[in-house]
C-alpha cells in the first residue's frame, strides 16, 4: 500500500484523513454546541489515604452529555478541544464548577483535584481564572488542588513555572499527573516544588507482575519522601496492588478498586469509608514507618 509511489499512495492515504479531519470538525462544531447548552459535567472519582484509611478527596473528572451519542469519554474531546483553543473557555467552566460543587460538599475537608492542560495555561490568565474561581465559590484554597502533566513545563518554562508559583502562593497545591510517562521526570521535580506527584497507571498495572517495575514504584515513593512530596497511585484495581502499594509506603490510593468516577452523592452513599478487602474484613493499611 504504501510502498507505491505517486498518485496512488496519496489517492490512498486522502481519504483517511479526509475522514479524520472530517470527525475533528464534528467534533469540533459540537464541542462549540456543548458550551453554548451546557453539555458538560463533572464525575468525581475518590483518593484514599492508605495510613488511615480515610477518603481525601476527589478528582474531577469530565463528561459531555452528547444529545445523540450518550457520555463521551475526555480522550475522544480533550485532545481536540486543546488543538482549536475550546480548551480554555471548557477548562474555566471545569474550574467554576468543580470549585463550586466542592464548595456545597457536606464534608468541607474533603479536597477536589481538577486537570488544568498545558493549553489553559495562557500568562497572567491562570491565575486570574483560579482566583475568580475560588472567590465566585467561596471555597477555602486549600482544598483546590491542580494536576498538570509534566509536557507543560517542556515549553515555556519560566512563564508556567511563575504561574504554578503564584497558584500555589493562593494556597492552592499542585500535583504532577501522568508521572512517569513524559520524560526528564527528574530534573521538572527539582525546578518546580510540586505539592503531589501521581504515578501514572501504567506502572500500577505491572505492580507484582514485574520486578523492575515494582523497583520503579518503590523509588518514586523513596523519592516523594526525600522531597516531602505526597505520592499518589492512579489506577489502581486489585487488592494486590494495594497491599505493595501500602507496603512500599505511598500515600493516597485512586483506582477502580475504590471507585469510579461518579456523581457525588453515590459515592457519598456507597462509599463512606475504606472499602472491606475482598475476604469481607477491614482492609487495615500499613503503618508508616
Ligand atoms: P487523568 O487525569 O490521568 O485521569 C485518570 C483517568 O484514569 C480517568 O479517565 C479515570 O477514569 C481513569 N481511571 C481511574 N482509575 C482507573 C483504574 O483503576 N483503571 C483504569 N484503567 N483507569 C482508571 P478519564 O475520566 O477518561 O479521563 C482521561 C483523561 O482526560 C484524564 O486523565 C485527563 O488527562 C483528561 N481529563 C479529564 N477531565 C479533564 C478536565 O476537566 N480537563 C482537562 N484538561 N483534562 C481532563
Ligand atoms: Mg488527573
Ligand atoms: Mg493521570
Ligand atoms: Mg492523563
Amino acid at each position: 500500500r504504501a510502498k507505491h509511489s505517486g498518485r496512488s499512495t496519496f489517492s490512498w492515504y486522502t481519504p483517511e484523513l479526509d475522514a479524520d479531519a472530517q470527525k475533528r470538525k464534528e467534533v469540533e462544531a459540537g464541542l462549540v454546541k456543548a458550551i453554548k447548552f451546557d453539555q458538560f459535567k463533572l464525575l468525581y472519582q475518590p483518593q484514599y489515604s492508605l495510613r488511615d484509611g480515610k477518603l481525601k478527596g476527589y478528582e474531577a473528572l469530565i463528561r459531555w452529555d452528547h444529545p445523540t451519542k450518550g457520555t463521551v469519554k475526555p480522550d475522544i474531546f480533550i485532545p481536540i478541544a486543546e488543538d482549536t483553543g475550546l480548551i480554555v473557555e471548557i477548562g474555566t467552566w471545569v474550574l467554576n464548577n468543580a470549585c463550586q460543587e466542592a464548595a456545597h460538599w457536606e464534608d468541607k475537608t474533603r479536597r477536589v483535584a481538577v486537570n488544568v492542560s498545558p493549553a489553559q495555561f495562557i500568562a497572567g490568565e491562570t491565575q486570574k481564572r483560579v482566583a475568580t474561581a475560588l472567590r465566585n465559590s467561596g471555597l477555602d484554597p486549600k482544598r483546590l488542588e491542580i494536576e498538570v502533566t509534566e509536557s507543560l513545563l517542556i515549553s515555556n518554562t519560566d512563564a508556567v513555572i511563575e504561574t504554578l508559583r503564584e497558584v500555589r502562593d493562593m494556597g492552592v497545591s499542585i500535583a504532577m499527573d501522568d508521572f512517569g510517562t513524559g520524560y526528564s521526570s527528574l530534573s521538572y521535580l527539582s525546578l518546580f516544588p510540586f505539592d503531589k506527584i501521581k504515578i501514572d497507571k501504567t506502572f500500577i498495572q505491572n505492580l507484582g507482575k514485574d520486578a523492575s517495575t515494582d523497583a520503579i514504584v518503590t523509588s518514586i515513593v523513596g523519592l516523594g519522601r526525600s522531597l516531602d512530596v505526597i505520592i499518589t497511585a492512579e489506577g489502581v484495581e486489585t487488592e494486590e496492588q494495594a497491599i505493595l502499594l501500602s507496603a512500599a509506603g505511598c500515600d493516597l490510593v485512586q483506582g477502580f478498586m475504590f471507585g469510579r468516577p461518579d456523581s457525588i452523592d453515590s459515592h457519598e452513599a456507597n462509599f463512606p469509608a475504606f472499602p472491606l478487602n475482598t475476604s469481607g474484613g477491614l482492609w487495615f493499611p500499613q503503618e508508616r514507618t
